[in-house]
């Protein structure tokens, strides 16, 4: 069976669905291609389940690309604020969590309803537990042949996000079209990931799990702060998720356990106290002792002298640890790298060199921090391309 359609999108995911509406809008005639029996499959599971859906605050420097800039034109073209839109007509209550940070008040289940309802006004088809075989371009014409038929079409968008999460559907297949038709793939790395400690800190911190430390956490000259978690295994928590995005193998993290204050100063005006030095420090007591022993501060700290002091005071504002290895793809929330932005149109998503290949939201090269922003590079990648193809 041979299905003539204007476009061809590969992933219901959430920038694909919306690639496919806005196309639907102008009357394009498009059918979504997704390997799964469900949409959206990640949307469901984000923010915890109330889907984290966009930031006030979305700029390029809340991205990472080896082109930070390319992402400028498709933020531009769809803000915050257009989403806000779409998301109040359909009735959608939300809060600001933190940091421009929106939440869904109910669940990320509206914002799927959302989309699907999107689809549906504007006749866009979608076709699930669907194979794609083969790919190829015949002239003007790509040719996509499926379990579910053959697609023939002018315009065919690759949305088949990155691979992190595979337990949810993520596939590699958006790179392998990509290196198909000749395009460069960043390699990719798991972002927004917790770290597993080395063998030493899991002797030394494994017992600690649940406790959680507000803190800084510095790696490759980024720096961010939160609430730091011990897990079983290693570190998580909203700073720790952040730098992972720009940790490499082999990299130090640096932890600033006193974000707010001296921790010298801090010391020194406790100095003729008699007490030992975890009941000072104002931690989970099991932290503080834990942390004490470690770094074998283990007197009162009236007997503690000026350098070593200073020592202290300097582990606790510049505690370094050299993570294992990430948790990997499967716990990741986002990856780095993809297909290089350097092939595409930042207006509209196109390959420079395959006139009607488009790619959109996470397959590309372009990753969030933690924070809504890769939900709204979904929108706004897919809004770009859905305006053009
Ligand atoms: C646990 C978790 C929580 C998250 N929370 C948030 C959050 O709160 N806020 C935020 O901004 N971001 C969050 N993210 C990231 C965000 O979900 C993704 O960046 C975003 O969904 C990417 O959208 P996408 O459309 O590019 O890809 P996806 O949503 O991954 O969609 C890709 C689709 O393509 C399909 N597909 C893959 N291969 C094929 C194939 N060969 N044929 C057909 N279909 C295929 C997949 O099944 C999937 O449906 C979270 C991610 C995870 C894993």
């Amino acid at each position: 069976m041979t299905i003539v359609k204007d476009a061809v999108v590969v992933g219901a995911g959430a920038s694909g669905l919306f690639a496919a509406a806005f196309a639907g809008r102008r009357g394009r005639r498009v059918v979504v291609l997704e390997r799964s029996a469900v949409l959206g499959s990640k949307i469901r599971v984000s923010g915890g389940g109330r889907c984290n859906f966009t930031n006030l605050n979305v700029s390029i420097d809340n991205y990472i690309s080896q082109n930070p800039r390319f992402c400028k034109s498709a933020l531009a073209g769809f803000t915050p604020d257009d989403l806000l839109q779409m998301i109040d007509r359909d009735g959608i209550r939300y809060f600001e969590k933190e940091h421009g940070q929106l939440f869904c008040k109910g669940t990320s289940g509206e914002i799927i309803a959302m989309l699907r309802r999107l689809c549906e006004e504007t006749h866009v088809e979608i076709i699930y537990t669907t194979k794609i075989h083969d790919i190829s371009k015949r002239g003007d014409v790509f040719v996509v042949v499926t379990n579910n038929g053959i697609f023939h079409c002018a315009s065919l968008v690759l949305a088949t996000g990155g691979i992190s999460y595979p337990q949810l559907g993520a596939t590699p297949f958006g790179y392998r079209i990509a290196g198909q038709f000749g395009l460069n793939v960043i390699p990719t790395h798991p972002a927004l990931v917790p770290f597993a400690f080395n063998a030493q800190d899991a002797g030394n911190f494994g017992g600690l799990a649940g406790i959680s430390i507000e803190a800084e956490v510095s790696c490759n000259k980024k720096t961010f702060r939160g609430g730091v978690l011990f897990t079983q295994r290693g570190l998580s928590g909203p700073p720790i998720l952040q730098v992972s995005s720009y940790w490499r193998q082999g990299d130090a993290i640096s932890i600033n356990l006193f974000p707010d204050a001296d921790a010298y100063e801090y010391l020194l005006s406790r100095r003729s106290l008699k007490a030992e030095l975890h009941n000072i420090l104002e931690f989970p007591k099991n932290f503080a002792r834990r942390w004490c022993e470690i770094h074998s501060f283990i007197k009162p700290i009236n007997q503690i002298n000026d350098r070593q002091l200073k020592e202290i005071a300097d582990q606790l504002q510049n505690w370094r640890l050299c993570p294992a290895k990430t948790e990997g793809h499967k716990r990741a929330e986002a990856v780095t790298g993809g297909v290089d932005t350097a092939e595409l149109s930042s207006k509209t998503m196109e390959a420079k060199k395959v006139k009607g290949l488009y790619f959109t939201g996470e397959v590309i090269d372009v990753t969030g921090q933690l924070g809504g922003y890769n939900l709204h590079w979904a929108w706004a990648s897919g809004c770009a391309c859905g305006r053009y193809m």
